[in-house]
């Protein structure tokens, strides 16, 4: 067939998690928990089955779930988003991420994009008949470099795609990073796409710099999040979109025919878990600090170099030391000789960047933590 995503392959997260399995690895490759959401987050979602949210939700999200997000955005960001108008319930931010780039983007256009990217970020823009510009962040602190942002900017651009706390590297903007992003696009058109999926995992007391915190860039901002990060669900597959009216209004026209709804007795679930339960969020920073710094103090003794960390749950180790082989043939000869999964680097670029960086997750218990990490200290 004539394919319309010809550089486009099985995605790294399925390839690594099937590897893995046939190997029986630990898996600290595809990012999600190996622990279960809360137990009255779970019952709630039973619960919702047994009264009857078994059909069809309001297609834009149930509205106590709606509320709920305001909420919990006015009291994290000074900033009430319109439960009606401004807030969309999605299939997981990838859905999201989707939607806002079919709807938003032209043929012909140029959206910015920072690699190393997360996967999903490319092919949407492709499909739009759009081109990606790539940007690099640089190891170890994966900061933005504005001045090469500006001098990318065209008539054309149409878009920004950001993505703090950053996967995979862990970096988090600063304040000043949404400045000089508010005054990178003023007096344009430019849309910005921020991907906040981590924002409520954020460490050393570290503040998230959502685009919701700046008014300017709220009013051209459509803000994505994810249940399943935030409550250790990543299979259910729920998240949301924050814009202001107008961009929400485009965002919906895409969302209502690409899913509809989201599988309702979840979103049913989260508006009483919101509600019942906002010290879970408000934990979260602590609970995967305590994750990190563990897992970093049992690799110190290993030849992995650590970069920093400031936010998310994957921490990224360098292996030179080890073997002097590209990340791609690294991650398969740890899963084959060490029984352990990791993400290499180079699918997050659009040109291999020959750093010998992979990324693991540490979104893991304890007894999972230990066990990689006696693995890994053996090479
Ligand atoms: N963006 C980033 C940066 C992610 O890491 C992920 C999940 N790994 C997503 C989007 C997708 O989130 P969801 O599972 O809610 O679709
Ligand atoms: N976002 C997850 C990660 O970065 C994976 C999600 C997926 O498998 N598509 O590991």
């Amino acid at each position: 067939v004539s394919t319309k995503l010809p550089k486009v392959g099985t995605t790294v997260f399925s390839v690594m998690s099937r590897l893995a399995q046939e190997h029986r690895a630990l898996n600290l490759g595809q990012g999600f928990p190996d622990f279960d959401p809360p137990e009255p987050l779970r019952e709630a979602v039973s619960r919702a089955m047994a009264a009857g949210c078994n059909q069809y939700a309001p297609g834009i999200g149930l509205a106590p779930l709606r509320e709920e997000i305001a909420r919990k955005t006015a009291r994290l960001y000074g900033r009430t988003p319109d439960p009606e108008r401004e807030i969309t319930v999605t299939s997981g931010a990838t859905e999201a991420l989707f939607c806002a780039i079919a709807a938003l983007v032209r043929a012909g256009d140029e959206v910015i994009v920072f690699d190393p990217a997360y996967d999903s970020y490319e092919p949407a823009i492709e499909l739009a008949g759009a081109q990606a510009v790539h940007l690099p962040l640089d190891p170890p602190a994966f900061g933005v470099d504005w001045t090469r942002v500006r001098a990318a900017i065209t008539p054309r651009t149409r878009m920004i795609i950001t993505n703090s706390p950053h996967n995979p590297s862990g970096a988090v903007w600063s304040a000043a990073d949404l400045e000089a992003l508010a005054e990178t696009v003023r007096d344009t058109d430019i849309v910005v796409l921020a991907d906040e999926v981590y924002e409520h995992i954020v460490y050393d007391g570290a503040l998230h710099q959502s685009v919701l915190r700046h008014p300017e860039l709220a009013a051209r901002s459509i803000v994505i999040s994810s249940f399943g990060k935030t409550y250790h669900c990543t299979g259910w597959k729920v998240g949301y979109a924050v814009a202001p009216a107008a961009l929400s209004a485009e965002f919906r026209k895409v969302h209502q025919y690409v899913t509809f709804c989201t599988f309702h007795p979840a979103q049913a679930a989260f508006a009483e878990f919101l509600a019942a339960a906002p010290e879970h969020y408000l934990g979260l920073p602590a609970f995967y600090q305590a994750r990190r710094d563990r897992f970093r103090a049992l690799l110190a003794p290993s030849r992995f170099k650590l970069l920093p960390v400031a936010g998310g749950y994957f921490q990224l180790v360098d292996y030179a030391a080890i073997r002097d082989v590209d990340d791609v043939a690294f991650c398969e000869w740890l899963v084959r000789e060490a029984g352990v999964a990791a993400i290499p680097l180079t699918p997050f670029y659009a040109q291999a960047p020959g750093t010998r960086l992979i990324r693991l997750c540490f979104a893991k218990s304890d007894a999972t933590l230990e066990a990689a990490a006696e693995r890994l200290r053996r090479l």
